[in-house]
């Protein structure tokens, strides 16, 4: 037998012209046509608190912008000092720092900032041969960044360290295995 059969006159199927058309079946069971959305990932449900080190106003101004909209809560310093008294008064979830600051060296920064909490830290760099310095030696920092780099990639990069931390450090993370 034919795997299906077309009863006209039923109205399951029309003739137009030469063509055949099929109408459509109503639903066989009563489900929702519309699949719901997945559940957010647990980084956004999250309002994750950003400092930005950065003197450069033309780096920091749009950077805070692309940051927030992501809803991300971003606090701004200018400078290494700053950097360090803004982070013993607030908890943040990420620190991005500027190589080239104005006042101190950004290790030096890094590694306050890492004697003092476990605070991930992104140097953002404009000098990619200083890459190997802050990756080679381990001055603190998690990762890095080379100017220019998109928002897309920054974000990435901070739920990455995040991710990363939460697991070493946060005593409510479950423990895994393997
Ligand atoms: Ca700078």
């Amino acid at each position: 037998p034919p795997p299906y059969r077309l009863d006209v006159a039923s109205g399951e199927a029309g003739v137009t012209d030469d063509r055949i058309r099929v109408k459509t079946a109503p639903p066989m069971v009563d489900t929702p046509r519309r699949v719901p959305p997945p559940p957010a990932p647990p980084e956004s449900a999250v309002t994750m608190r950003v400092l930005i080190v950065e003197d450069d106003d033309a780096i920091a101004s749009p950077l805070a912008r692309g940051l927030e909209r992501e809803g991300l809560t971003v606090d701004r310093v200018e400078t290494g000092t700053d950097a360090l008294t803004k982070s013993a008064g607030t908890r943040f979830d990420v620190v991005l720092l500027d190589l080239g600051l104005p006042d101190r060296v950004c290790f030096d920064v890094s590694r306050e900032l890492r004697a003092r909490s476990d605070v991930p830290i992104i140097v953002v760099t404009a000098r990619s041969e200083e890459v190997d310095r802050v990756v080679g030696l381990e001055l603190g920092a998690d990762d890095y960044l080379v100017k220019p780099f998109s928002l897309r990639e920054l974000i990435a990069r901070i739920r990455a360290v995040t991710r990363r931390t939460s697991v070493r450090g946060a005593a409510h993370e479950p423990m895994r295995v393997g």
